[in-house]
């Protein structure tokens, strides 16, 4: 688990106007804070950024206390939680967890790997799943089996890109509550991104709001819904 720092941080695609313009946000370790705002206002800029996918034009990011700003993904020890859709269809639910450890080449051994797979398989309720491949599960599993990658790497945080835009209502209502769940058992720092007022206004601690690449506000769901 990790504290991440957002120190006035800036993103330029080109001339234009700053996709991220000057966003600063304190996230405790264990805290789980929701970005929100409408299409284009930089969210997912924003979270490629703090994972290191997009480089950062202007500010500081610091996770830790440590700037790691020039730091490479691989780096970072944070775990980015793909939509169902990033599943690999010819590997078992158990090959597909195990994905991040095996391209961690001679960190784990076989030992450590089935170790590290059944646990994570046990937390989201995977265990009698673990032959099966991606099209013999259900919506909600699969999303499950993407947040096994996450678990199994044992990263300092998880950052979410709307992971439930794909579902239907009902599954969506399911995940959220899935996901609600399972980030205060593990306690881990994670940063989620939606477009979804009802996903900004459950899950999250803290909701900062985006507006054309600035932080509108920030506040907890219950300061947000007294708002005047
Ligand atoms: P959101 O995730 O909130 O929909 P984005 O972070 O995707 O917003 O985009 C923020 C702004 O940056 C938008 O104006 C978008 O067009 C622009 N943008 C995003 N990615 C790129 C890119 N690779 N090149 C140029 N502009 C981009
Ligand atoms: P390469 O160095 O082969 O081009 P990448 O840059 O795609 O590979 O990724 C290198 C490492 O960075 C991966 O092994 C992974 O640990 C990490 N990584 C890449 N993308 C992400 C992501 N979206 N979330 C978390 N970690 C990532």
């Amino acid at each position: 688990m990790a504290s991440i720092t957002l120190n006035n941080l800036v993103k330029k695609y080109g001339d234009g106007f700053p996709a991220v313009n000057d966003i600063s946000i304190d996230i405790a370790d264990g805290e789980f804070i929701i970005l929100v705002g409408p299409s284009g206002c930089g969210k997912s800029t924003l979270l490629r950024m703090i994972v290191g996918l997009e480089d950062i034009t202007d500010g500081e990011l610091l996770i830790d206390g440590e700037r790691v700003n020039d730091k490479a993904p691989r780096d970072r020890n944070l775990a980015m939680v793909f939509q169902n859709y990033a599943l690999y269809p010819h590997l078992t639910v158990y090959e597909n967890i195990a994905f991040p450890l095996r391209l961690a080449k001679g960190k784990h051994s076989e030992e450590q790997v089935n170790k590290l797979v059944t646990e994570a398989a046990a937390t989201l309720e995977l265990t009698d799943h673990l032959q099966r491949k991606p099209a013999n599960l259900s919506g909600g599993q699969r999303q499950r089996v993407a947040m096994g990658r996450a678990i199994v790497r044992q990263a300092d945080a998880f950052l979410f890109d709307e992971p439930l835009s794909n579902l239907d209502a009902k599954l969506r209502g399911q995940m959220r509550s899935e996901i609600s769940q399972m980030q205060r058992r593990l306690g881990v720092t994670s940063v989620y991104v939606t477009h979804d007022q009802t996903e900004a206004m459950t899950l999250g601690d803290r909701v900062a709001v985006l507006k054309m690449g600035e932080l509108q506000q920030i506040a907890s769901p219950r300061e947000l819904y007294e708002q005047p």
